[in-house]
């Protein structure tokens, strides 16, 4: 099964990818994630690639398009795989149907207010990826190894309105793009509640044999 989880930052599609990739047992291919490990290392495109997304901007469409044409190609995504932040804008939604043949897009809905709510207090572990909010996690440790968590620069007030608006103006178009194969879904309730319809839907789209 091939999966696009399409929503605005901080709308939860991270979480759900990671239930979906568990359970359906394909990899989850976060832009965001492939992002943050290029930052890390010392080269120009670090340098670049740092400074867009430290501003909350997009990557240019080129640099992220390649970046995913070549993650696909792996073996691990023979089966299907979950795009969790790509395509991003309708340029890149015509990059990807060249080179791949997308089955559904589950598309996650959430109020602007509670966005920007649920991104001030989230914060990750640096050192496995793990995300929590601030309200269930008040030590600010990671329970799976202990690290001390940080919160994301581009988690930041300021930035987070930035996002929203790049997500309207660029992200949201690819709505109607995908408007043939899009199934909604709420993220307002628990991550258990958000994934429920999307696990009998994707577990019925199975059966019809993808
Ligand atoms: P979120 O979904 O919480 O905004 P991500 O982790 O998906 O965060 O992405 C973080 C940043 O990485 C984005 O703000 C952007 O700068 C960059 N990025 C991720 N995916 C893409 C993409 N498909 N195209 C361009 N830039 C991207
Ligand atoms: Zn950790």
């Amino acid at each position: 099964m091939k999966i696009i989880l399409l929503g605005a930052p901080g709308s939860g599609k991270g979480t759900l990818a990671k239930k979906i990739s568990r359970d359906f047992d394909i990899p989850q291919i976060s832009t965001g994630d492939l992002f943050r490990a290029i930052v890390k290392e010392s080269s120009p495109l670090a340098n670049k690639v740092k400074e867009i997304m430290a501003s909350g901007g997009l990557v240019p469409d080129e640099i992220t398009i390649e970046m995913v044409k070549d993650r696909i190609a792996k073996p691990d995504c023979k089966k299907g795989f979950i795009l969790d932040g790509f395509p991003r804008t309708v340029k890149q939604g015509e990059a990807l149907a060249t080179f791949s043949n997308i089955d559904t897009v589950i598309l996650v809905e959430l109020a602007n207010e509670v966005i920007i709510d649920r991104l001030s207090s989230r914060r990750t572990c640096p050192n496995c990826g793990e995300i929590y909010s601030i309200e269930d996690n008040p030590e600010e440790i990671c329970k799976k190894c202990n690290t001390p968590l940080i919160q994301r620069d581009d988690d930041k007030p300021d930035t987070i309105r930035h996002r929203l608006e790049v997500y309207d103006k660029n992200t949201s178009p690819l709505i109607n793009f995908y408007s043939d194969r899009l199934f909604k879904v709420s993220s307002a309730g628990s991550p258990e509640e958000t994934y429920s319809p999307v696990k009998a839907f994707l577990t019925k789209l199975e059966e019809k044999g993808e």
